[in-house]
C-alpha cells in the first residue's frame, strides 16, 4: 500500500516524504480511507504505531479548503497532556507545511491571553488539553463550526478524570460532525464513552488488545528493593546505554533516584508533574540532543514523549495500573524499530508483574544479574496488611454483588469496576 493509493493529496504527500514516511503503517492504511469517507472512527492502536498521522493526515485533507478572511475553528484534537498535545501539534504542523491552514496548540502553563489573541487572528484547527479548551470556551470560543473532533488517548483521558470536560465540550459541537476516538487500550470506560460520542462508528483494531509491540524485547530482573538504584546504575554503565528512559511510580521516588544516580556519576533529566512546562521541555530537549543520557519520568508526565529510535526503557518500579506498562514500553520500538524494556522487580512487585503479564498475554522472562541476586531470606514485611486488604476487598465485592441487580449487559461485573475504582484511588498521588 502507498499513501498515493490511499488518496492522500500532493501537498501532504510531499511533506510526509520529507519526513521519511515511505509507506503507511497498518493503522494509517485502515483509518485514512474511513476518515476521508467522513465516517466516525473508533480505533484502538498501540503507542508508536503512527496513529497521529492516521487521524492527522485525513483531517488536514478534509479541512484543506480555507477562506482566509473568515476562518473558524473546524477541527479540534483533544489529548490528555501538555506534552502529547505539543507533540501532536508538531507532527500535524509538519504534515501541513505545504497548506495554508492555521493550526494552534492550547495547553495549560501558557498565557491564556496570548492564546486568545491567536484565536482572534483566525484558527482552523486547535489541539488542546481538555481543561484548557474549556477555559477558552468559557471566554467565548465557538465550537459550532467544528467538522472533525478527535479524542486521542481517550483511555488516559478518562483515567485522568476528564470525562466531565468531554461531556461539557460534546454538546457545543454541531449536530453533524465527524468524531474520531483513538485509544491505546480498550476498557469499559472507553466503550461507554464511544457510545456517548460516536455515531455508527467504523471500528479499526490494529492489534490484540493491550498487547505490546512485537519489536520490543522484554525482560524482568529480580532484585531487592535497596539494590535497585545500584543495579540500574550498573546496567546503564556496564552496557554503555547512550539513551535510556527510566520510569518510577511516584514523584518522590523519581527525585530520590536522581540523587542516587548522581552519586554514581550519572547525569539525569527528570520529568514529573511538579516541574514547570518550560522545565519539562528543556529537560526533554537536552535528552533528545544527547546532553543527558538518562531521563527519569513518572507515568502521566511521560505521555506524549516521542523520542525517535529510543532503544531502552527501564521500569525502575512497575506502574500501579498494568495498562501503564503498555504505554511505558511503547516509548521504545517505535515505527518498527527494535527496542528493549527492562523491569526491575522486587518482592513487593511480584503480583504486579503477574497483572501485567495477564494484560499483555505474554510471560516475560525473569533473570537475575550477577552480584545483584535477591536475598532468599527476605520476606515481605507487609504480609499482614496484604492479608487484611485482600479480605476487605472480598467483603466489598460480596456487598457489591448483593446490592447489584442485573439490569443489562453493559452494567455487568461490579467486582471489576470495584477493582478499577480502588486502583484509581491509588494513583492520585502520581504524575
Ligand atoms: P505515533 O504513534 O503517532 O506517536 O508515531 C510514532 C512515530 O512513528 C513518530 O515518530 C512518527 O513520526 C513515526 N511515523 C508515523 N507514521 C510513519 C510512517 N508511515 N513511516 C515511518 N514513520 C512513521
Amino acid at each position: 500500500m502507498s499513501f498515493e493509493k490511499l488518496g492522500v493529496i500532493k501537498p501532504i504527500l510531499s511533506a510526509i516524504k520529507e519526513l521519511g514516511y515511505e509507506k503507511p503503517t497498518t493503522i494509517q492504511t485502515r483509518a485514512i480511507p474511513l476518515v476521508l469517507a467522513k465516517s466516525d472512527v473508533f480505533a484502538t492502536a498501540q503507542t508508536g504505531t503512527g496513529k497521529t498521522a492516521a487521524f492527522g493526515i485525513p483531517m488536514l485533507q478534509r479541512l484543506r479548503n480555507v477562506t482566509p478572511e473568515a476562518r473558524v475553528v473546524r477541527g479540534v484534537i483533544i489529548s490528555p497532556t501538555r506534552e502529547l498535545s505539543i507533540q501532536i501539534y508538531e507532527d500535524i504542523q509538519s504534515y501541513a507545511k505545504n497548506m495554508s491552514l492555521n493550526i494552534a496548540v492550547f495547553v495549560g502553563g501558557k498565557d491564556l491571553d496570548t492564546q486568545q489573541k491567536i484565536l482572534k487572528e483566525g484558527v482552523d484547527i486547535i489541539i488542546a488539553t481538555p481543561g484548557r479548551i474549556m477555559e477558552h470556551v468559557e471566554k467565548g470560543l465557538n465550537l459550532s463550526h467544528v467538522e472533525i473532533f478527535v479524542l486521542d488517548e481517550a483511555d488516559r483521558m478518562l483515567d485522568m478524570g476528564f470525562m466531565k470536560e468531554i461531556r461539557k465540550i460534546h454538546p457545543l459541537l454541531p449536530k453533524r460532525h465527524q468524531t474520531l476516538l483513538f485509544s491505546a487500550t480498550y476498557s469499559d470506560k472507553v466503550r461507554k464513552l464511544s457510545k456517548l460520542i460516536l455515531t455508527k462508528p467504523e471500528f479499526v483494531e490494529t492489534s490484540k488488545k493491550n498487547s505490546t509491540v512485537d519489536t520490543i524485547n522484554q525482560v524482568v530482573y529480580l532484585v531487592d528493593t535497596d539494590k535497585k538504584a545500584a543495579l540500574l546504575a550498573y546496567i546503564i554503565g556496564s552496557r554503555n546505554f547512550r539513551q535510556v528512559l527510566v520510569f518510577t511510580r511516584t514523584k518522590a521516588s523519581a527525585d530520590e533516584l536522581v540523587l542516587e544516580l548522581k552519586k554514581d556519576g550519572l547525569k539525569c533529566g527528570i520529568i514529573h508533574g511538579d516541574k514547570t512546562q518550560a522545565n519539562r521541555l528543556k529537560t526533554l530537549n537536552e535528552f533528545k540532543e544527547g546532553k543527558t543520557k538518562v531521563l527519569i519520568a513518572t507515568d502521566i508526565a511521560s505521555r506524549g514523549l516521542d523520542i525517535e529510535e529510543l532503544p531502552f526503557v527501564i521500569n525502575y518500579e512497575l506502574p500501579s495500573i498494568p495498562e501503564d506498562y503498555v504505554h511505558r514500553v511503547g516509548r521504545t520500538g517505535r515505527a518498527g524499530r527494535d527496542g528493549m524494556a527492562i523491569s526491575l522487580i522486587d518482592i513487593y512487585e511480584k503480583y504486579d508483574i503477574k497483572d501485567v503479564e495477564r494484560l499483555i498475554g505474554i510471560k516475560i522472562p525473569q533473570e537475575v544479574v550477577e552480584g545483584f541476586e535477591p536475598d532468599p531470606t527476605i520476606r515481605r514485611k507487609d504480609q499482614e496488611e496484604l492479608k487484611l486488604k485482600s479480605e476487605h476487598k472480598k467483603v466489598e465485592v460480596k456487598r457489591a454483588k448483593k446490592s447489584y441487580k442485573k439490569p443489562d449487559a453493559a452494567k455487568k461485573t461490579p467486582s471489576v469496576k470495584k477493582a478499577v475504582t480502588s486502583k484509581k484511588r491509588k494513583t492520585t498521588k502520581r504524575d
